[in-house]
Formats: C-alpha cells, structure tokens, sequence
C-alpha cells in the first residue's frame, strides 16, 4: 500500500490526490481520501485506481487544509469496498482517521480478543484492530492514545492519521515500510508520503525519513517526535529496493535506481555468460539489466516491450493461446531477439509461472540461448509484513532446487543474486534489513511459526 498526509494547505485533498497518483505502484485495488477542515472529517474512497475514484467532483467534496489518503494493496482482507482504506471513525474523543502500509502479525488474536469483549468490525482488514485499541487506552491526546494502543500491536505498520485537528505519521519499531517527511514549498505545510518520488510531485521538499519507532504529531503548533517504543532494531524491507518501491525514490537514504544497477552490476560479476544481448523484463528489471548492461559490456535491448494500457476491464477472448495472459502485457521482438544469445532479467521469480512463459516468448521469437538472471535471492518464504507472496507450497524455489527451478521455467542457465552481493549494493548490512523470506529468519514471530529464533 501506499499513503499520504498533508497539513497547512488550501488545496490538501488535491495534493493527496497527487501524492497517491505518485503512488500508485504500491496498490491499485482501491484508493481513499479523507480529508479536515479543523472541525469535520470528510471520505471519499472507491475501487480501482485513483484515476478511476477521484475527479473534480469527489475532489470537491473534500475541503480542508488537512488530508490523508491510501492507495490499497491487500495483505489482509480481501479486495471490496468495505476494506478501502483510510478508515474512518467516531469514538468518545470524536473523528479519527487512519490509513496503513504493513501488515499487522497478531490482528487476528487481538480481533479474536476485541470481538470476545463486545467489539463489531465492520471490514476484514487488520488494520481495523487498531482504531478498536485506540477507543479502549487511556490518554490525553490523540497522539498519546496512539501510541498507547500500538504498544498491543506487532508487525509492519508505516501509518498516516487524521484527527480534527492533527495529522500523525508512525513508523513502527522496526521500520519494515518507509515513510518520509516532507515540507511544502509554498505553503510551509507538511506532508508525510510512503516513498519521496510523491514529494516531488506534490511540490514538497525532503525533510528526512520517519525514524523507525517514530510517532511525529503534526499541528497548528507545529511538529513534535516521539519515541514511545523501546528500541528494537531497524528492520527495513529490503526488497523495497529490489522491486516495491519506485526507482526514483530515496528511502532510508538509499536511491533505489542506483540500488538497483549495482544489483544488476553484482549480477554480472556473479553470473557471466557468453551472450549477445541484456534484455530486461520491463518494467521491474530495467534498471538491474543496465547495470549488468553496462558491467559487461554487453548491449541493452529492449527485446520485450511492455504495454502499458492494460487495465482491469480487458476482456479475454474465449479462444486463446498459450502466453496470452503474458502476450498482453508484454511482446518479444524478433528483429532484436532472433538469433541472439540473451540474457533476460528480472527482479524476482515468486511462482515461476510468469517467468516460464516470459523465457518462452523471447525463444519463439528466435533467440538461440536465454539466460536468466534475477535480481533478488530465491524467494523461499512468504512475507508477513506486507507484501503480497503466495504462501510456501507455491513459491517455486521453496519446493525447488535453483537447478530444477531452471528446467520448469526452460531456461539454458539461471543465476540468482546472493544476499552479500545484495548488501553489498544497498550499502551494507548495517542500515539493518528484513530479507525473510529469502533467508527464512523472521524478525517477529509469524503464523507458520517463525521468527521466535532472532527476537531482538
Ligand atoms: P513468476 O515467474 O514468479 O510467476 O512472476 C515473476 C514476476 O512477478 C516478476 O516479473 C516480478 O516483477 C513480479 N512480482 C514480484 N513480486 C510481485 C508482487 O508482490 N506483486 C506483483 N504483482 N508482481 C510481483
Ligand atoms: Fe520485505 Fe521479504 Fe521481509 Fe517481507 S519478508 S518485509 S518482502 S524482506
Ligand atoms: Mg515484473
């Protein structure tokens, strides 16, 4: 998911539109807003893309100098109007409104828990837990009372509130999902955006990253940090860097585009081949293929182009041929493939089943060797804070050898990146990095039973 807050702008709910527009990459389920004009809250939310939810007129409905909006991805809940984010509520200390990047590890304990004293949940998602925490903690402001009730949380939450009167921003302990804090330009308001490549176009300038464990208060006072969590450790998703984020943005201080052609460049190093051609999977492998592009000096060809216009509403036809769900979104290209050793690259390889297709393409469009390069280490867990993995029993390389992987997806080689070699080009371990569900060691305890090993 992705999320967006402003304060101290005339146009609020427009600038969060443009933030979520920014965003969009991170979910295309639904998309909400719900924006204040110091007295009263006011939603807007829909399915689909934020371009399909808001124009003029739903954008009108939504005055205020203050805003927050979503743009939804489902980890938890599935995918229907009731579970469209920000949520929104009244409770004995008026509105509150939140909208939530992450996944939360005991929601279902604490729904079990919260339905056993009385509570009545109107969505599916776990993100509901914590406006139910938030009715129940003692506190004296909305900030206050937020922390209090995320003390009883555990997992990934990167989170944007809204109440009359302020707009809070959190980072939970760890900091799997970024945050980051901005400055408007003209208006001297801030803004709080999951990635920076939102700031940008929201007309803010970087002010730094919410710290992980930081609950920043914003008001007509002003700005105020808080750390009301005991120090845990950062924990940062790194494949945030090898595909989630946009590459233009800078999170934790790291740019993701120059993260990724280091990747690319360490490929290189790690898998040569006796080749012709880099061809990327677009859009996810491009800047990786650059890098190993430029480390071995072979050429960069765009032999697949991606069309970018596929929406929801495509209609299939009955009869079909084999790729075609693949054929629509991308088109191998024989006058740059044919004949050609090629080495195909992509950011990761989760069921394998996009992959096979994708190396069968480019070998009927004539190329003679197709040599797979991956941009992330074998995908061999599910992800519990945030992303949306398949569960074990589907992730081809957890039922797999690298070389039984190979031969499923009908490559003639097929080279990984190591975890040191991906370290090495997101600038060390030492930032501290989540990459469970490529090394199997979950830094909070997951329903398949992870994770109680390395609790620090
Ligand atoms: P597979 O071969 O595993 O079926 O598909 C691999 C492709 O899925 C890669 O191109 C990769 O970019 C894409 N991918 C990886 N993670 C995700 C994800 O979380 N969501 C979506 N929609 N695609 C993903
Ligand atoms: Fe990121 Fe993987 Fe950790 Fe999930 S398990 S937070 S995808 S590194
Ligand atoms: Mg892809």
């Amino acid at each position: 998911c992705g999320v967006v807050g402003v304060f101290g702008h005339p146009e609020a709910a427009n600038l969060t539109y443009l933030g979520l527009y920014a965003l969009q990459h991170r979910g295309q389920e639904s998309a909400g807003i719900v924006s204040g004009d110091g007295g009263k809250l006011f939603v807007q939310r829909g399915m689909g893309r934020v371009a399909d939810v808001f124009g003029l007129e739903q954008i009108s409905k939504l005055p205020g100098e203050q805003a927050i909006g979503h743009v939804r991805y489902s980890t938890a809940g599935g995918s229907e109007l009731r579970n469209t984010q920000p949520i929104f509520i009244n409770y004995r200390h008026g509105a509150f409104a939140v909208g939530h990047n992450g996944n939360l590890v005991n929601a279902v304990e604490l729904r079990t828990r919260l339905e056993r004293e009385g509570a009545i949940f109107h969505t599916d998602m776990d993100t509901e837990v914590i406006v139910h925490l938030l009715a129940r903690v003692p506190g004296d402001d909305a900030g206050s009372r937020l922390a209090e009730a995320l003390q009883q949380v555990s997992g990934a939450y990167s989170l944007v509130c809204l109440t009359e009167s302020r707009l809070i921003g959190v980072r939970d302990p760890m900091g799997f999902r970024p945050l980051v804090l901005g400055r408007l330009i003209d208006s001297g308001g801030f803004v709080l955006a999951s990635e920076t490549c939102a700031l940008d176009l929201m007309g803010a300038e970087f002010v730094r990253d919410v710290e992980p464990g930081e609950l920043i208060v914003i008001s007509k006072s002003g700005i105020e940090s808080r750390k009301p969590f005991a120090s845990v450790g950062r924990r940062m998703c790194v494949f945030e860097y090898i595909y989630f984020a946009r590459p233009d943005s800078v999170l934790d201080g790291i740019h993701v585009y120059s993260a990724r052609k280091r990747i690319g460049q360490a490929l290189a190093r790690l898998h040569p081949r006796d080749a012709d051609v880099v061809v990327p999977v677009p859009d996810s492998g491009v800047a990786a293929a650059m890098g190993y592009a430029e480390a071995s000096g072979l050429s960069f060809e765009l032999g697949l182009i991606r069309n970018h216009y596929v929406g929801r509403t495509f209609i299939q036809p009955a009869q079909r041929g084999r790729d075609f769900g693949v054929k629509v979104k991308l088109n191998a290209q024989p006058n740059i493939l044919r004949g050609k050793r090629v080495v195909l690259v992509d950011d990761s390889i989760v069921r394998g089943t996009t992959s096979a297709k994708i190396v069968s393409l480019v070998r009927a469009a004539g190329a003679r060797e197709v040599h797979f390069v991956v941009s992330a280490p074998p995908t061999i867990g599910p992800c519990y804070y945030g992303i949306d993995t398949p569960d074990r029993s589907q992730l081809i390389a957890a039922q797999h050898s690298i070389e039984e992987v190979r031969k499923i997806i009908g490559a003639d080689s097929l080279g990984y990146i190591t975890l040191d070699a991906l370290y090495e080009a997101v600038g060390g371990r030492g930032q501290g990095f989540c990459d469970a569900c490529f090394s199997d060691d979950y830094p909070l305890p997951t329903p398949e039973g992870h994770g109680s090993r390395q609790l620090h």
